[in-house]
């Protein structure tokens, strides 16, 4: 199978202190329901570059174990990550530091800063992938909706919402892709 997986919050946490809905307002921004990612200016991106220093991103140990666990004979590997292009250093630092440039067969990165759901939904159409995995729903409700074939995971630990979507499943535990 070909599987493809989100960088931040499946594999790399957020920084311990600063609330997740403050990272994503800092990204994110909607428009009459139409999805805007917008690019930090310049004293946004210093700010944001040192929210990346490697101590301030520990790794999701559970999930990166698990990825360890996968069956690299039956299933290639993808990290798709949408980070924009002022953050290539910080990146390839950490992916490297927690191994998973050896784990993955390939990994894609946004650096030429396109809209991340249009990036994303260029990848997983290229790779046809079976399988995507991401902890941003309103992201996967645009790549599920141009992929009725792959099948979509939404990783949260949100109780109460769970995704209406057909092709996206809740799952609160990354081992699940294989039991859903
Ligand atoms: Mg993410």
């Amino acid at each position: 199978m070909n599987i493809g997986f989100d960088l931040d919050k499946i594999f790399i946490n957020y920084p311990p202190f600063m609330p997740d809905i403050i990272i994503d307002k800092l990204y994110k921004k909607k428009d009459n329901g139409i999805l805007i990612y917008r690019i930090p200016n310049k004293p946004e991106q210093f700010i944001r570059k040192m929210s990346h220093f490697t101590w301030l991103r520990p790794p999701i140990k559970k999930n990166v174990n698990f990825l360890k666990s996968i069956s690299k004979k039956k299933n290639k590997l993808y990290l798709i990550s949408s980070r924009f292009g002022f953050l290539e250093k910080q990146t390839q630092k950490i992916t490297k530091k927690h191994g998973l440039d050896e784990i993955f067969d390939e990994m894609f990165f946004n650096f030429k800063n396109d809209q991340p759901h249009l990036f994303k939904n260029a990848v997983i159409k290229k790779l046809k992938l079976d399988m995507y995995i991401d902890d941003d729903l309103s992201l996967l409700k645009h790549v599920a909706n141009e992929n009725k074939k792959t099948k979509f995971f939404w990783l949260t630990n949100s109780k109460e919402n769970k995704s209406k979507t057909k092709n996206i499943i809740t799952i609160s535990d990354l081992s699940q892709i294989f039991s859903e």
